[in-house]
């Protein structure tokens, strides 16, 4: 632990000493950063197969692309970001010339999961670094490969006093949630997102929470059913049910349920074959612990399609579910695996019944032709984000900002929306000397009409 102090004080010290926030010095950082993970593409693939056996396309669609893009992003438009911004001055300040300026926060501490384990651990940083902060990384404990590849990464391209990746499980990170931060990212569950927030609240430590939830997804009768099915078959199963804004549940109108169930059976067929345990496209989960908590789910629910578990090899079929109530351990929390829950509607009130139900979902999805019914939806319920007529990939749309609600999150992140978290927005007013209105100097005697006149001109 005396190491950990060691550290934190080294990237104490290097921001101090100004260096980060020049954005040359960045831009040098965040290339060599980008070269060392393409030539580290293979290794990259390797490392998230060993963990729990992801399909390279899925690596490279998920996190190897996904990181690159990002960091392609940042790269062509740092100078344009970081530079101090006009703003329209105030009359009531006048003469003025105003500013936002782009300050880096300080010390970041990023604490990452498991599921996206590449993605997830290196998006932030790279923000991070982006906007002139030191960092430390708390990567997952559960990706042994992907956790060391991210660490050797970080380690051959930083300093130590600049970014630095700290490997260890839940004391590590209860360690160096001890310390004073001047900002914390946080990717994990729910329950750990309010230890994270009752540390950061110790030292008034902003942080963001990117958690997760039951996120619904609704199909309705005007929608083409094979389509719906395609879609959130692969959704649902991609990385092995393993994803934060993946399908929970489907909540299904009743009269097109029964042709649906079978456009989802026939593509997660399509998809996997009749034995998805042989098929190199279907990932494991992600230890034993969660195959439990997932196997758990089964127990006495009304199973009507798959349903195999292979506890040895971490190993659970992509699974259908019909009707299960919502009492049941499958409804009571987050799934994060390949069981997908169908429920059925006839009525809205049938629908909000269901998602009321549950705290702000991270995403929702819904399938409709019919803008009425879509609208309702979209303005009805709280939740993160979400897609019309498709799943998950809300996620890459870098114009778009991710993140959570209520339970599910607080704060955002992606393209500049990421840089714009790591970054304090400083309001600067530069005042022109050339005159100075009198008006708001004492003696007060009879200004006030005149000021309350110019307030109401001017606002
Ligand atoms: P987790 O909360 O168990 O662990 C996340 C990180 O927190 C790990 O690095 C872990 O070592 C650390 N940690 C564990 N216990 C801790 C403690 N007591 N104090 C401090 N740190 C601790 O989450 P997980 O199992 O790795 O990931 C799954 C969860 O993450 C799911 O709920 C999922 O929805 C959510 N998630 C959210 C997003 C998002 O973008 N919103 C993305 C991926 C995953």
């Amino acid at each position: 632990m005396d190491s950990i102090s060691h550290i934190i004080l080294s990237q104490k010290a290097f921001f101090n000493s100004q260096k980060t926030k020049s954005v040359a010095t960045r831009l040098i950082y965040l290339k060599a950063l980008k070269n060392e993970i393409i030539s580290k593409e293979q290794a990259i693939y390797d490392a998230l197969n060993k963990d729990f056996k992801k399909p390279e396309l899925e690596t490279f669609l998920s996190e190897y692309g996904l990181v690159m893009s990002q960091l392609n992003l940042v790269i062509k438009n740092l100078k344009k970001w970081s530079k101090p911004k006009r703003i329209k001055s105030s009359i009531l300040t006048f003469p003025s010339k105003d500013y936002i300026y782009k300050e880096p926060y300080g010390n970041v501490l990023v604490i990452a999961p498991w599921n996206y384990p590449f993605l997830l651990a290196f998006e932030p940083v790279i923000m991070a670094i982006a906007a002139g902060n030191t960092v430390i990384l708390k990567p997952s404990e559960l990706t042994k490969h992907t956790s060391q590849l991210v660490t050797d990464i970080l380690t051959t391209v930083f300093p130590e006093a600049y970014a630095k990746s700290i490997q260890g499980d839940a004391n590590v990170a209860t360690e160096l949630l001890t310390q004073k931060w001047d900002y914390i990212f946080f990717t994990g569950s729910v329950s750990v997102g309010k230890i994270i927030a009752q540390a950061a609240a110790k030292h008034l430590t902003p942080v963001t929470l990117e958690l997760g939830g039951k996120s619904p997804c609704i199909v309705d009768d005007t929608v083409n059913l094979k389509l719906a099915a395609t879609r959130i078959a692969w959704g649902k199963f991609f990385n092995g049910g393993q994803t934060c804004i993946a399908p929970d549940y489907i909540i299904v109108k009743r009269n097109v349920k029964q042709a649906f169930m079978v456009f989802l059976k026939d593509e997660i067929t399509r998809f996997y074959g009749e034995n998805p345990k042989e098929s190199v496209d279907f990932p494991r989960i992600i230890n034993t612990k969660n195959t439990l908590r997932i196997a758990n789910m089964l127990k006495d629910a009304p199973v009507v399609f798959g349903g195999t578990i292979d506890e040895t090899n971490n190993y659970i079929a992509p699974t259908l579910i019909d009707e299960p109530s919502l009492e049941s351990e499958v409804m009571n929390n987050e799934i994060f695996g390949p069981i997908l829950p169908i429920l059925t509607y006839d009525t809205e009130k049938d629908i909000d019944r269901i998602i009321t139900n549950f705290e702000k979902p991270l995403a929702l999805y819904t399938f409709s032709n019919n803008k009425t019914f879509v609208e309702y939806i979209l303005n009805t319920y709280s939740f993160g984000g979400g897609v019309v007529n498709d799943v998950l990939i809300h996620f890459g749309n870098h114009r778009l900002p991710f993140g959570g609600v209520g339970a599910s999150g607080m704060g955002i992140y992606h393209g500049k929306y990421g840089f714009d978290t790591f970054t304090h927005s400083k309001a600067i007013i530069k005042r022109g000397n050339w005159m100075d209105p009198s008006l708001r100097y004492p003696p007060y005697n009879g200004k006030r009409n005149l000021i309350k006149k110019l307030f109401k001109f001017f606002s």
